[in-house]
């Protein structure tokens, strides 16, 4: 029999597919590990576990408790998920704007929603530390902390990163992330670079984060910005500290558009903003490279939670964002001419 005891089992273990029409077209294998495929539809669900599990064996959370956390969804649904299950009580506090489909999940599993208005890191009532003062005033609450909390960036050293090494046959040699933690990116090239230090890691961000220039000037700094949720950051966080970035690329939401409407056409992939963004990213590191890498890059969730943004035309529209003629090639041509963008880290 092959069976999971729970629910919280089947996190991770996720597939790693071939993107036929992007191979094709760069002459590298394009790897998409599908990390929509956990039971909470995303790629925190394993930051959630790991976070969790580490906080019950440290006795910092202890049966009744409450967990909190302050998301822009995606490990709200993580947490709540893993709650539910171990029979925790969680309380979510999200900025308004994200996506309803995540909000309405987060109180599918029982979770309570605290909403804030959307402001800058600086501001109290940001909702990061809106969830720490919450957790401060209450001795049952328990914050999770997903972005100085390394149990984060642990749980892709333990899990994601395996996982990429064994389904490649230690054959990957490029790995491309977005970071909205840091944690993914973390967890992963620690892992892979200790396997073989000559894998190149690339960051990929989006405008309006400030990791790209962080990465280049030592310095955090943002140009434009973007609908996109859960990735950029403007400040130095524990998890992304860890990470090991060879090279980085800022690009715009124009181009995530653009590969997400590609990929749905050519492959039948249904990817979430972030996860577009990071296809785009692997085509800019296979543009950059030589032929025949193995770039693996990640569906970090289901392309369902972007339907109102990412899928929604006139949502586009308001934002002058215009679905171009269906041409990649083009795009990859324009990538290996964009090399001044490129910043080396090692
Ligand atoms: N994509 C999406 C849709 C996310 O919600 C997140 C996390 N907020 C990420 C990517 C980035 O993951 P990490 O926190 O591990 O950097």
């Amino acid at each position: 029999m092959n069976i999971k005891n729970n629910i919280i089992e089947a996190i991770g273990h996720t597939d790693l597919i071939k993107i036929p029409s992007l191979s094709e077209l760069t002459g590298s294998h394009i790897y998409l590990k599908c990390e929509y495929q956990n039971p909470g539809g995303s790629i925190k669900d394993r930051a959630a576990r790991q976070m969790v599990l580490e906080a019950i064996e440290s006795g910092q959370l202890k049966p009744g408790m409450t967990i909190v956390e302050g998301t822009a969804g995606n490990t709200g649904i993580g947490l709540a998920l893993v709650a539910r299950a171990l029979g925790f009580n969680m309380l979510v506090v999200m900025p308004k704007g994200q996506s309803l489909e995540k909000q309405r999940l987060i109180e599918l599993y029982g979770a309570q929603l605290k909403l804030v208005d959307p402001c800058p890191f600086a501001d109290p009532n940001h909702f990061y530390h809106t969830a720490k003062r919450l957790a401060d005033q209450q001795a049952d609450y328990w914050w999770a902390d997903q972005f100085e909390n390394t149990a984060n960036a642990q749980a892709h050293y333990n899990t994601t990163g395996p996982e990429i090494w064994q389904q490649t046959d230690g054959r990957v040699s490029t790995v491309v992330s977005v970071s909205g933690t840091g944690g993914t990116i973390a967890g992963v090239t620690q892992y892979l670079k200790k396997q073989n230090n000559t894998i190149k890691t690339w960051l990929v961000d989006p405008d309006g984060s400030g990791l790209y220039h962080y990465l280049k000037t030592g310095q955090f700094k943002a140009s434009g910005d973007s609908f996109t949720e859960g990735i950029g950051i403007m400040r130095a966080v524990a998890n992304f500290k860890q990470a090991q970035v060879d090279c980085a690329i800022n690009l715009p939401d124009q181009d995530l558009v653009a590969l997400s409407r590609h990929l749905l056409h050519h492959d039948s992939i249904l990817l979430g903003s972030s996860g577009a963004l990071n296809v785009a990213g692997a085509i800019f590191a296979a543009a950059q490279g030589p032929k025949n890498q193995h770039i693996v890059t990640f569906a970090c969730d289901l392309g369902e939670r972007s339907f109102s943004k990412l899928y929604n035309p006139k949502f586009l529209q308001d934002r002058h964002i215009s679905l171009p003629p269906d041409n990649i090639q083009n795009l990859f041509n324009r990538y290996k001419t964009m090399a001044d963008l490129i910043v080396t880290n090692s």
